[in-house]
């Protein structure tokens, strides 16, 4: 008898991320992963160069700097904050230290692929509920909650909706829980929305013992190819993060760069600046070529069409070397997410976009 993995494990559907190879195109213009088109700091480049001359030793496991760093960026205390290879790791971690089976986790209907992914891992089940509107609907999540219920995950923004929640849902939804379920709210999109409105969630981490915000360099930091990301909360759910994560699971080169990021808020500003416009100019252009769109506030965004039309626009794409994202995968076969590029990029689309209308 061959070895075998676990049966729920043997029942997982990788998650597949954005391509970025397309055959008869060198370069071609990658829509696909809500990357940052301006890359990423000078510092951080430089600190990540620099990180290479020590590539023979052990990184701090502590994330020592990283955390203080984070925690003078936040007034936030570094003794609550555990640093992963990525937020996706952070999820994981709390699949290893949070989910067994027979357990539940909910989430939106839209919600973010990965934390289905990490419950499926642990035997645990996900439980959705319905968005309104493509957003997510407190009163839905709270309807699912049970003796069962382990953790409840709101990515906030959402990817792949692009909408958010205002404050006071976020803490509706916290205060309708059992103080015996952890609220994960992923804010890796936090630095793109422009509301009064919003709160990453940073206070309700702070404040409650039930409350993690997970939060990510990979997107307004530009740092994607390092994996960097972190959590912060309540000290009992930070401590058994650190129990159950690798001893040196950020690399050096990544906390390196990490803190440069944090040095260069500038670039972040610049990053956000750029996105505003050019989530407004494509959203204004798509919607004026009559595409319908959800509107976002993140560095992507959500376009639905006719049946059977998402299928023949991606391929449309592909030929005009746009590579877009396909959601079937979250069952919007009819949709696809779209990232704000650089204006070129974006120039690129609209023109591919424009020429399809053309020839319908
Ligand atoms: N959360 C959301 C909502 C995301 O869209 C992504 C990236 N696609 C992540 C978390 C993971 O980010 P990373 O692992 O790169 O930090």
């Amino acid at each position: 008898m061959p070895v075998q993995p676990l049966p729920s494990i043997d029942a997982i559907e990788p998650y597949k991320g954005g391509e970025s190879r397309l055959p008869g195109f060198d370069k071609p213009i990658k829509l696909a992963s809500n990357e940052n088109p301006l890359g990423c700091s000078p510092s951080a480049k430089e600190a990540f160069v620099k990180a290479a001359e020590k590539l023979a030793l052990y990184p701090d496991g502590s994330a020592a700097a990283l955390r203080e760093a984070i925690a003078a960026r936040y007034g936030i205390d570094p003794a609550r904050i555990v640093c992963g290879a990525g937020s996706d790791e952070i999820f994981q971690l709390l699949g290893r230290a949070y989910l067994a089976p027979g357990d539940e986790i909910i989430q939106s209907q839209y919600g973010f692929l990965v934390y289905r992914l990490v419950a499926q891992q642990c035997g645990a089940t996900t439980l959705s509920a319905p968005d309104k509107d493509f957003t997510v609907d407190v009163d839905a999540i709270l309807r699912l909650v049970s003796p069962r219920t382990k953790i409840v995950f709101v990515a906030n923004p959402n990817n792949p909706t692009g909408t958010f929640i205002p404050f006071e849902d976020l803490k509706r939804l916290h205060a309708g829980l059992p103080e015996n379920v952890l609220l994960v709210i992923d804010a890796a999109y936090a630095e793109y929305v422009d509301s009064n409105a919003y709160s990453s969630g940073l206070e309700l981490a702070a404040e409650h013992d039930n409350v993690l915000m997970t939060r990510t360099f990979s997107k307004i930091h530009g740092l994607a190819a390092l994996r960097l990301g972190w959590a912060y909360g309540p000290a009992a759910v930070i401590a058994a993060l650190n129990k159950v994560r690798g001893p040196f699971n950020v690399s050096a080169p990544a906390l390196a760069a990490g803190v440069a990021a944090l040095s260069d808020m500038g670039f972040a500003a610049e990053s956000a600046a750029l996105n505003a416009r050019e989530l407004a100019r494509v959203s204004d252009a798509l919607t004026g070529l009559g595409y319908t769109l959800t509107p976002s506030v993140c560095n992507f965004v959500l376009v639905h069409f006719a049946p059977g039309v998402a299928a023949a626009m991606d391929q449309h794409l592909r030929r005009h070397g746009l590579i877009v994202r396909a959601m079937g995968a979250y069952g919007l076969k009819d949709a696809l997410r779209i990232s704000i590029g650089a204006p070129s990029e974006n120039d690129a689309l609209i023109a591919a976009m424009t020429a399809f209308k053309a020839a319908a």
